[in-house]
């Protein structure tokens, strides 16, 4: 619904990328001076070549021609090396501000999407994604190249043939004139034409490129479940969607070339006949004939690399289509005008009648959800799943914001809080943690970007950390592979331990693990957690009643709603309860799933 409500234009493209160019406008101009003079030296050259023949023909003793020959040769010369100098004044130039210019709007791209929310990030691929970003950088080259190289150029040379063949007779002009206007707007016309299918052949290619990283990143998955047949047939189907919008988008561009080159040969010919007509009038000099065939071929070569120009700058836009609408869409969530930074001493939390669904048509997840934390109390948070827990600390953390209600960290709305006040606030120790393919030293100083290496092993102790660590041949300059995958599920949160311990916040979030994990490495995560928890607002989505009997309240969530709370004592005296009804069905299990 929200792709149809923005517009992206080319408008909005040249914004951007004139805004990456000024700092660097001086490369800009040199190259377009390079350029221009460059396209002047292509033009004069068969005007002196033509000189020479002329004076070739002259019926003069050779010792008076010879000296004017050399004369014109060395202009000619003369020309064509301030031609080759201004060449390299415009490919260095090119060069110092591509390769300053396309970082530069890598960075922009990064910075403006890693800021986009959590339902962003949920509902686009990696892959493709990273993709845009590669293409958008990429099409900055090519758009600059070809304004500067070529668009720049040809009207230079175009305009100046005019001129000079108008010089003989302005029929030619009006010919080659004619020539080149036809032949552009063709070329506008079709690539206008080509467009939504340009744009629908590159949503294609990164749907495709999504499902390949999709698929790669899960192929552990594919091969446990053996998969692989079925995965490849739904990639052939993506695929095959990319057959026909390629065929769509190119089959248009051969028809383009076709028609054009249908529109060189009426005007090639047209300048020959007409200087034919000129010859046998007497009107007309061999040198001129031989100048206008220079000029006809230079410009027929300049209209076809214009033509694709013109046609590579479509394509160019419709690369970068996708990653201008990611721009376009507005962040969903910044801070508010009166927000403030807002440093949390206490991390006292209320939820106070918040009520929330994902979608506005969606079934409320939370109603009416009404609940006080002091500052340091201890928390479990059990209910069947799907029954919001999850939820609750999303909207804790503002990933999404609550239809109606109030959240209050310290008696502060966390909407008149800037986010990163809130984010430093409150750390979070998922049950799956997911780590930075970098050096284990470097995902835990994560939590404090500063600390020094002494803190860093200090925090790897208390959260049990550093005795697996150091076990490792490179220690703390391990890398974790992507996502962290070389190390177990326990160690990964150990490890988010540790570095929650470095962000020392006052609020906490510990989403324990679903599944088993050994008894001693159960041991070590119960024991990095209390330490963790100590002197902490403490918030437990727990999945098992052992780990909770000693926190001081046990909150009973179903339906987005609170059903029970209280001391597991005190709960378990209430012999029709919920909780202790779990309780003896489990005892000291797991707590049943739906
Ligand atoms: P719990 O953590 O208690 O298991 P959750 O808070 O994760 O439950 O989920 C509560 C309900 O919200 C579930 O029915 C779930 O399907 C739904 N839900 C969770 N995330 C989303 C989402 N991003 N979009 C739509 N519905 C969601």
């Amino acid at each position: 619904s929200r792709n149809t409500e923005i517009k992206v234009t080319i408008k909005d493209l040249l914004k951007v990328f004139i805004e990456e160019t000024k700092p660097h406008q001086l490369y800009f101009w040199l190259a377009v001076f390079g350029s221009a003079v460059r396209a002047f030296g292509y033009v004069l050259l068969p005007v002196y070549i033509k000189k020479i023949f002329d004076v070739f023909l002259l019926q003069e003793s050779k010792e008076i021609l010879i000296p004017v020959v050399f004369k014109l040769f060395a202009l000619a010369l003369t020309i064509r090396i301030i031609g080759w100098i201004h060449s390299n004044i415009l490919f260095f130039s090119l060069s110092k501000l591509e390769s300053k210019v396309m970082p530069a709007l890598k960075r922009r791209a990064f910075e403006y999407v890693t800021r986009h929310s959590h339902e962003f990030f949920s509902n686009t691929f990696v892959g493709s994604l990273v993709s845009k970003i590669n293409k958008f950088a990429k099409s900055y080259e090519l758009f600059i190249d070809r304004f500067i190289i070529d668009v720049v150029s040809t009207f230079i040379q175009v305009g100046s043939i005019i001129y000079i063949v108008g010089q003989t007779s302005y029929i030619f002009s009006l010919i080659i004139l004619c020539t080149a206007c036809v032949f552009i707007f063709v070329n506008i016309v079709f690539s206008r034409i080509k467009k939504p299918s340009d744009i629908h052949a590159n949503e294609v290619e990164s749907k495709v490129t999504g499902y390949l990283a999709d698929s790669i990143a899960n192929n552990n998955t594919v091969s446990l479940f053996a998969a692989h047949d079925f995965e490849n047939e739904n990639f052939r189907k993506e695929t095959k969607d990319q057959e026909i919008a390629l065929w769509k988008k190119w089959s248009i561009g051969s028809l383009l070339d076709g028609l054009q080159g249908l529109v060189i040969i009426v005007g090639d010919f047209a300048v020959l006949y007409y200087a034919i007509v000129l010859w046998e009038q007497n009107m007309i000099t061999i040198g001129t004939i031989v100048m206008f065939q220079l000029f006809m071929s230079g410009l027929t070569i300049k209209l076809w690399d214009f033509t694709r120009v013109i046609r590579q700058l479509y394509e160019a836009y419709a690369d970068v289509y996708e990653m201008m609408h990611i721009f376009k869409t507005p962040h969903e969530f910044i801070d508010q005008p009166h927000a403030k930074k807002y440093i949390v001493q206490k991390g006292t939390i209320s939820f106070d009648h918040v009520n929330f669904a994902y979608n506005a048509q969606g079934n409320n997840i939370l109603n009416e959800f009404t609940l006080d934390i002091q500052a340091g109390e201890k928390i479990a948070l059990i209910g069947s799943s799907g029954a919001g827990k999850s939820t609750y600390v999303k909207l804790l953390l503002r990933l999404y914001d609550p239809q109606s209600g109030s959240i209050k960290i310290d008696g502060v709305n966390i909407q008149d809080m800037t986010l990163d006040s809130l984010h430093l606030a409150i750390a979070v120790v998922s049950q799956d943690p997911i780590l930075f393919h970098r050096t284990l030293m470097e995902n835990i100083r994560y939590g404090k970007r500063d600390a020094t290496d002494e803190e860093v092993y200090e925090a790897a102790r208390r959260a049990h950390a550093d005795e697996f660590i150091r076990k490792f041949p490179q220690g703390y300059d391990t890398f974790v592979g992507e996502r962290g995958v070389k190390l177990s599920g326990g160690e990964r949160q150990r490890v988010a331990i540790a570095r929650a311990l470095l962000k020392n916040a006052p609020i906490l979030i510990l989403d324990e693990a679903t599944s088993a994990l050994d008894s001693e490495s159960e041991r070590l995560i119960q024991d990095a957690f209390a330490t963790l928890m100590q002197g902490r607002t403490s918030i437990v989505i727990a999945h098992r009643l052992s780990t909770i009997r000693h926190m001081d309240r046990i909150v009973v969530i179903e339906e987005g709603a609170i059903v029970e709370e209280g001391t597991h004592e005190a709960l378990l005296k209430k012999k029709k309860g919920i909780y202790a009804k779990l309780w003896n069905m489990q005892a000291g299990g797991f707590l049943k799933e739906n």
